[in-house]
């Protein structure tokens, strides 16, 4: 049975990514009781090594940027939880109840999902069973194991490409496998394309991955012609996207075509009191400091409900 807390908090925020920080920060300096609830700290930023595009930072190492807006929100005082699950959410009634993995119920006015995204599996054949034996959704975290290695980065938008500007410091040889045709950034494409141990497959499903104490291949066919090709690689760079964590309320919330919790100018949702921002959302961008602005969004909004001076939500 769920040990439900007596306090009943004003705001309590889901994620402690950009989006759920800045909500915080903007909820403690209008004195509201706050709680925030994430699994981790910092979210996707933690996952990349460095940020060139927040304003005020023309380049800043992710760790130091966490701790900078860690920092920065303790100096208002929230409390938090960190490394908890949120489990369960009920948003009937004006007292909404948010259970925890480890077994609590809090109890809160308003809340704030920032959940943000995690990236898409690709569901080739042995995708799965090679999990952290070769098969990596994180080129930032994994690419330093590949020394000299030879590996493929599945996928050609922005953050494939991305995968193989951080690869060509260590691996050895990187082919580029695309379903399309290269969708990224123009820059990155030249910058890729001048690369010399780059090799790129575009119009390419990869079919398996194969291994046997670890990943030792790939299987790719060629979209036009069936053409079968294997690749012997050490390691797979799955980069084909993101996808929302908004399972959570699947079922309770408005959710476009892809799993984004659907919000309008203000972050509300369609439950009164409810308000969602970030990667989470169908607010297009996925960005750090987009995430920031609309966790500053979120959290006003959710004042203005506190205090009577906005409706909780829209209808559509
Ligand atoms: C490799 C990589 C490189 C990137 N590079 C850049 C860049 O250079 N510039 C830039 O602007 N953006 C970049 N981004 C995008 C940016 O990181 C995201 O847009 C931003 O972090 C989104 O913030 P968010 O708060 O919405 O969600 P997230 O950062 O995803 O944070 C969500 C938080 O919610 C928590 N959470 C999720 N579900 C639960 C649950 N059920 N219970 C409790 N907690 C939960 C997670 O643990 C996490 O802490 C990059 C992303 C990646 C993956």
């Amino acid at each position: 049975m769920n040990d439900i807390q007596d306090a009943v908090y004003e705001v309590l925020i889901i994620g402690g990514g950009p989006g759920g920080l800045n909500a915080a920060l903007y909820t403690s300096r209008k004195v509201l009781k706050t709680i925030l609830i994430s699994k981790t700290m910092g979210g996707q930023v933690a996952d990349t090594y460095d940020i060139e595009n927040y304003l005020g930072f023309s380049q800043i190492e992710t760790f130091d940027l966490i701790q900078k807006f860690e920092e920065h929100v303790e100096k208002f005082g929230i409390e938090k939880i960190i490394g908890e699950e949120v489990t369960s959410i009920d948003l009937t009634g004006t007292i909404k109840k948010v259970s925890v993995s480890n077994g609590i119920t809090y109890q809160a006015k308003t809340v704030i999902i920032a959940t943000g995204s995690r990236p898409k599996p690709l569901n080739a054949a042995g995708e799965k069973d090679f999990v952290g034996r070769g098969v990596s959704y994180c080129s930032t975290c994994d690419a330093p194991f590949y020394r000299e290695a030879d590996v493929a980065v599945i996928g050609g938008g922005n953050s494939a490409l991305e995968a193989v500007i951080d690869l060509d410091r260590v691996a050895k040889k990187i082919y580029m496998v695309s379903l399309t045709p290269l969708t990224g950034d123009k820059i990155l494409q030249d910058k890729v394309s001048a690369m010399s141990k780059v090799e790129i497959f575009t119009e390419y499903n990869t079919e398996a991955i194969n291994g046997e104490a670890a990943v030792n291949g790939i299987e790719i066919t060629a979209l036009k012609t069936g053409e079968k090709k294997l690749l012997d690689v050490e390691g797979v760079f799955i980069e084909i996207g993101l996808m929302p964590n908004s399972e959570l309320v699947k079922g309770i919330l408005p959710l476009n075509s892809i799993g984004e919790i659907k919000v309008d100018h203000l972050c509300r949702t369609g439950i009164e009191g409810v308000y969602a921002c970030g990667d989470v959302t169908n607010v297009p961008f996925k960005q750090v400091v987009v995430a920031a602005g609309e966790g500053a969004k979120a959290a006003l909004a959710a004042y203005g409900y506190l205090v009577g001076q906005a409706p909780g939500y829209f209808s559509y």
